[in-house]
């Protein structure tokens, strides 16, 4: 038996970290989002399979933090297993840019306030640098992903056909209006082989984000809702259909309208989304809605400290530890003082 070699260790490691052209904008715009950046621009060609480009007017990365920026497990963001109680950023594991780095052609040209002028520097398959020279941009960062997957030929051969390229367009698209309506200030623009395909400037709250997102067909049906309780601490603010709304203006063939957000995280959470599907469908008993889901927006605000976001690489996955079941209580009480329907009993007859 033999220890492998270091590189096929990164590079193993790597691709499981990256694992999508969807996978490398949602890194690099958490990056964008931590670094408090009010405006992001993401520039794809061919798909993102040639080029993925993400520039913001972020806080910059200092000079002296530079040569590690994408050294594996560098981060700014925490220090200790303490910090992971009470995180507030998107990102922690200092592990995203490294890797893109060992499945790609990586630069980063990057400003901060104190600086002159931007610098752009090139890295290599371990997230060295291996050139630097000025450039031109102002405050910010811009990460350039070149080449995505050159060296996994398997996986960039199975993005490369015409149906996956477009699924994964529409999943990019997805997920920045995702952040568009969890993040109203925000200004975003999505570039596809230099035409814009989706743009929303900055609002001022969740439902004019909305508004911006969706239309205002969608947003007139959907109400207001809060909750907010401290024993546990839950905070529950949503946009639900009102009650006896339009079935096919407020539903739809897939899940990609239900914005489901756990401490600003996009998520995927089966048990929240089965409730919500639940409680919706009841109102429409002669109606076959197996294969049809509410368009909603749901952010649950939980202490840091009782949720596990390190469940799934792609953090679209956590784990509420003991609060599940209270979410889920807070929910069901919120979705009943809406539609008057007990989940865990039959949907009322009226
Ligand atoms: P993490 O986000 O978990 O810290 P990453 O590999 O994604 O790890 O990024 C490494 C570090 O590089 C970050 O901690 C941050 O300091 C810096 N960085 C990356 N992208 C940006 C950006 N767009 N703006 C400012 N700093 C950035
Ligand atoms: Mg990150």
């Amino acid at each position: 038996m033999k220890q492998l070699p270091p590189d096929t260790v990164r590079l193993l490691s790597s691709s499981q970290v990256i694992t999508s052209l969807v996978n490398v904008v949602k890194e690099l715009m958490e990056n964008s989002l931590d670094a408090e950046a009010s405006s992001i621009d993401v520039k794809l060609e061919n798909y993102g399979l040639d080029r993925i480009e993400v520039r913001d007017n972020g806080l910059g990365i200092k000079a002296d933090d530079t040569p590690v920026m994408a050294v594996t497990h560098f981060t700014s963001k925490i220090c200790s297993n303490e910090d992971l109680e009470r995180l507030e950023t998107y990102g922690f594991r200092g592990e995203a840019l490294g890797s893109v780095c060992s499945v790609a052609e990586v630069s980063v040209i990057t400003k901060t306030e104190e600086d002159d002028v931007s610098t752009q520097y090139t890295l290599n398959f371990s997230g060295e640098i291996v050139s630097q020279k000025p450039s031109h941009l102002g405050q910010g960062t811009t990460v350039s992903v070149l080449k995505l997957f050159k060296n996994i030929p398997v996986r960039r051969q199975y993005y490369s056909s015409t149906k996956k390229c477009k699924e994964e367009l529409k999943k990019i698209q997805d997920l920045l209006v995702a952040y568009a309506i969890i993040k109203p200030g925000l200004r975003l623009t999505l570039i596809h082989n230099r035409v814009v395909v989706w743009q929303k400037a900055t609002v001022a709250d969740h439902r004019s984000a909305l508004l911006a997102t969706l239309g205002a067909g969608a947003v007139a049906n959907l109400l207001p809702c809060h909750h907010h309780q401290e024993q546990p601490e839950i905070l529950l603010e949503g946009f639900f259909p009102k009650p006896g709304a339009d079935y096919s203006s407020t539903s739809s063939s897939s899940a990609d309208k239900t914005f489901i957000f756990v401490n600003n995280r996009p998520v995927h959470q089966k048990d929240i989304m089965k409730l919500l599907r639940q409680h919706y469908s009841a109102q429409y008993p002669d109606t076959p809605t197996r294969n049809r889901y509410p368009t909603a927006m749901l952010k649950i605000t939980v202490p840091p400290s009782s949720v596990d976001v390190n469940l799934t690489p792609d953090k679209t996955q956590v784990l509420l530890h003991d609060k599940v079941e209270a979410v889920l209580t807070a929910l069901d009480a919120l979705l009943v003082s809406l539609y008057g329907y007990r989940h865990n009993g039959d949907p009322p007859a009226e």
